[in-house]
């Protein structure tokens, strides 16, 4: 695995989730897994037992060498974490860039980590080389166009992996001497868009097979609509393109045995979610009231996550007798919006504006009802997190979101929460409404939170969904199994 993030060392998103779980998950159906990722400050001052080995690495960006280390750690039973040291591009406050906006210099700080992981790859090679977004997207276009350099690495196999298609890496064209690539590749076949150069396509052109995160983000993405003017490149994919569905790593995310949590719970002793709602509380100053519903997010604060909606409905939610606890970071427009509404709304409504997760763990475990009304979704975790704390989702269905909560049918008894279709906040307010109802049917509500507790998206059979796809790749035979 060649990845920007992976958990626990370095994370802004569901993809440290990924690298971290399903790596682990891999090496428990038996498979040798390695993950090669960005030694970042948090690794570096980080409280993870690193190792340093004696591995340098040089390597060429634009007309210099740049210069690496190479840490170890371990996670799973025996999976090494490869994390390449260059201080200068990755010891940093940040991942990608700050609220000023992305670093000036991602371009050149991923291509010379593609390249450095492919250093380490000519050392110890495997069969299959797997990453994830853009900024690991150039490895696979350095292997298929520069075979030459890199002939111990002749047989590996690859696999692109779509986490979000939102972020392509997309640079100006005076960025095309970093890469030293054959100017030939620059072409709209390849890695050119529209004039820039697209880290991202590359990958969805050379790739042997590409992945993305949800079966329905898989077929979402090869249209207009959803492409974000990839569309037509992944359209000619599509024979090689397969949607395998995220997990959930319940070792992490159980309220049985949930670490940041003090009381503990399962489907059978709900009564105990009570305690964790008054923690809640506590924890973000609102009153108990125990007939009024905790509404709770814990997100990225930007636009794909449906915070126009919240903004837009947030005065009509007001009017309602609800409590409203959000957990997040990013755009600060949003920042500053919702830091106003819990001056405005004190004791009604809590923000944090962080990112906490010993915080997010003890929301999922408090708050009833769980808002992720986004614009896309690729797959997303916090759904699937949810389902398993009896905290009832409400989702647009469209992307990860759809594939995940079922729609709640109170006279059929089935469903695992409230979903709507149009990204519309009236549609938002109408399902919000409709949750509310069901929340004051007691006997209802705990069947249903008892239906969403019972799902089971661990990573097995993810893993073995991945683990198929290799085997094909090598010609070795699919394994028989879900
Ligand atoms: P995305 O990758 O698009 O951000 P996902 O739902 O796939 O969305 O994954 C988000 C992950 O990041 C989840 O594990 C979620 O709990 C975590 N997360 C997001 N924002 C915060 C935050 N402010 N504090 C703690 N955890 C957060």
């Amino acid at each position: 695995m060649i990845a920007s993030e992976i958990s626990p060392f370095a994370k802004t998103g569901g993809l440290a989730d990924v690298i971290g779980t399903l790596s682990v998950a891999l090496e428990r159906l038996g498979h040798e897994v390695s993950v090669i990722a960005p030694a970042y400050r948090s690794v570096l001052q980080g409280k993870f037992p690193l190792h340093e080995t004696s591995t340098k690495l040089s390597l060429p960006v634009s007309d210099r060498l740049e210069n690496a280390a190479v840490l170890q750690s371990t996670i799973g039973q025996g999976i090494v974490v490869h994390l390449i040291r260059a201080d200068p591009y990755f010891d940093r406050e940040s991942l990608y860039g700050t609220t000023a906006g992305d670093y000036p210099d991602n371009a050149e700080r991923f291509v010379f980590f593609s390249r450095a992981a492919l250093e380490l790859l000519r050392r110890q090679p495997v069969d299959i080389v797997h990453c994830h977004d853009w900024q690991t997207a150039l490895a696979i276009v350095y292997l298929k166009s520069q075979a030459a350099r890199y002939v111990e690495t002749a047989a590996a196999k690859t696999v692109f992996t779509i986490h979000n298609l939102g972020f392509q890496g997309i640079f100006g064209p005076h960025d095309w001497r970093l890469l030293n690539l054959d100017s030939a590749l620059f072409t709209p076949q390849l890695l050119e868009f529209y004039g820039n150069i697209n880290f991202l396509k590359g990958a969805l052109v050379l790739a042997d097979k590409i992945t993305t995160v949800s079966p329905s983000y898989a077929q979402e993405i090869i249209t207009p609509a959803q492409g974000f003017g990839l569309d037509g490149v992944l359209g000619q994919r599509a024979a090689d393109l397969v949607g395998i569905l995220n997990g959930v790593d319940y070792s992490q995310w159980n309220p049985w045995t949930d670490p940041f949590i003090k009381c503990h719970y399962g489907e059978h002793s709900l009564p105990v979610k009570d305690d964790c709602k008054r923690n809640l509380r506590r924890i973000f100053g609102l009153p108990d009231k125990s007939d009024t519903p905790v509404l709770a997010m814990i997100s990225r604060l930007t636009s794909q996550k449906g915070f126009d909606l919240i903004e837009n409905i947030f005065e009509s939610l007001m009017q309602r007798d609800v409590q409203i606890v959000l957990l997040g970071k990013g755009e600060p427009s949003y920042e500053q919006t919702f830091r106003a509404a819990a001056t405005r709304y004190a004791g009604r409504v809590g923000v944090r504006i962080d990112f906490d997760e010993p915080l997010a763990h003890q929301i999922e475990a408090g708050a009833d009802i769980f808002l992720m009304p986004s614009l896309y979704e690729p797959c997303g975790l916090n759904q699937m997190f949810s389902l398993k704390y009896g905290t009832i989702p409400i989702v647009r269905a469209v992307g990860g979101l759809k594939d995940t909560v079922q729609q709640c049918d109170i006279e059929a008894e089935t469903g695992t929460g409230f979903v709507f279709e149009p990204y519309e906040a009236q549609a938002l307010l109408r399902t919000i409404d409709r949750s509310l109802q069901v929340f004051h049917d007691k006997k209802a509500w705990a069947a249903l939170q008892r239906r969403a507790m019972a799902m089971d998206f661990s990573w097995e059979r993810s893993a073995k969904r991945y683990a198929n796809l290799y085997r094909q790749l090598l010609n070795r035979g699919e394994i028989r199994g879900p």
